[in-house]
């Protein structure tokens, strides 16, 4: 077990999402950076001509104009960009590498190997400009050891908030199984002692083995028990839901969140409103099931429903977000590319969030949902300099957050600011 057993939620929680100087990257005094464009996900708009000051790897403050750096502080000109907060991811696998040998990987790789392909992919994500990952579904020494080592400023990459391995009734696909309410409170308590942050749960299989199989594989009451004990350990329980009676049947549980969400329905986003879950669609998953519909072998059912599997995922979010759901930006890298992360954001827009309200789910919307929105997800005195810029506008082309220039975490420049 990666933290000692007595380590408090407090403890386990200030080890991940703290801010600390890292062992390299360069970190001035202070830093002064000038602003062309500053987009203010909070005020929902942008000022030009800002200059915000960084101290001690939080926002020490945002002013007007272009104030001088004093002496001994470092001065980054960004003066031609847009700036931003660093993006969010709600839900990656970042020991996860799509490809051929994936599933063969999944058989024989070890944990050592699997952490070290996590390293890669989390220097990836960061330079990409997201700055903050939410991990669903990864080993759980492997991914505990990752996020700790990024907290500590060891390796580069995003702050994560990892679950582990999910919670699923029959322990399929590297999940811990559960049976009996009980047994799943017992399981959500050793999984949250053991370094969890949030609690996913598998509750009608993967993707491509769910077509005709029950909604959920648990009953009410075991999920309601994991749900129960993730809240008296302040945690959120997300949910992996293709299907429609699998994302009603965990909505009425009162889950936080529904991952994919595939074929929501009207009644469905009733249930969200009224539980106040949120959806997060990771519509770039469907490349990955377009790919499969390519295969010769596989069933002809399968093949047709695979290859719109984009277009089923883009149309559940916009019914979604015309019945005023919270919408959380998530890409399920590792199913797809690690880096293309922002590919999410022109999805969020077909699916008919304005530029500003795709932004939004990839910042504070997605901070707040991970509980991290009073370190993170806005440029705002007291958080954390989590600061990325572009070239161009991303409320005029959202496809432009796809060559992000500048990478600020916590204080620190990892990409750019030259
Ligand atoms: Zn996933």
């Amino acid at each position: 077990m990666f933290f000692p057993a007595k380590a408090t939620v407090a403890k386990v929680l200030a080890v991940a999402l703290s801010v600390s100087t890292p062992a390299w990257g360069a970190q001035a005094s202070s830093t002064y950076i000038h602003a062309g464009t500053l987009i203010d996900v909070d005020a929902k708009k942008s000022r030009s001509n800002q200059t915000i000051i960084v101290s001690n790897g939080m926002i020490e403050d945002i002013v007007n104009g272009y104030a001088e750096a004093p002496d001994g502080a470092q001065a980054v000109d960004l003066k031609n960009a847009t700036v931003l907060p660093g993006l969010i991811d709600a839900h990656v696998h970042l020991l996860m590498n799509l490809g051929p040998d994936t599933q063969m990987k999944a058989l024989t790789q070890n944990d050592s190997e699997a952490t070290l392909d996590g390293v890669v992919n989390a220097r990836t994500t960061l330079m990409a400009g997201f700055t903050t990952v939410q991990d669903l579904g990864s080993r759980n020494e492997s991914i505990f050891a990752l996020r700790d080592a990024i907290a500590k400023g060891q390796v580069p990459g995003p702050r994560i908030l990892a679950s582990g391995e999910a919670i699923s009734a029959n322990g399929e696909e590297g999940s811990v199984g559960c049976s009996g309410a009980d047994e799943c409170r017992r399981v959500t308590r050793a999984h949250i002692t053991a370094g969890a942050d949030v609690i996913k749960t598998a509750i009608s299989g993967g993707t491509l083995i769910s077509m005709g199989a029950p909604p959920s594989r648990f009953t009410a009451e075991e999920l309601r028990a994991i749900v129960e004990t993730a809240e008296s350990m302040n945690r959120k329980v997300a949910v992996h839901a293709h299907g429609i009676e699998a994302i009603k049947f965990a909505l009425k549980q009162n889950v936080h969140s529904i991952e994919h969400g595939t074929y929501l329905d009207d009644e469905a986003v009733a249930l969200f409103r009224k539980s106040g879950a949120v959806l997060v669609p990771t519509m770039m998953a469907g490349q990955v099931m377009e790919a499969f519909a390519a295969n010769p072998m596989a069933p002809p059912a399968f093949r047709e429903e695979a290859s719109q599997f984009t277009a089923r995922l883009v149309a559940a979010a916009a019914r979604a977000k015309r019945g005023g759901v919270t919408i959380a930006l998530g890409t399920d890298v590792g199913a797809a590319v690690h880096g293309d992360n922002a590919q999410e954001l022109p999805l969020l827009v077909r699916a008919g969030l304005t530029p500003m309200e795709a932004l939004r789910a990839g910042t504070i919307i997605a901070a707040t949902h991970l509980g991290v929105d009073k370190l993170t997800g806005s440029l705002k005195k007291g958080k954390a300099a989590d600061i990325i810029a572009v070239d161009g506008d991303p409320l005029a082309d959202i496809s432009v957050l796809l060559d992000v220039d500048f990478v600020m975490k916590g204080g620190v420049v990892y990409k750019g600011g030259q």
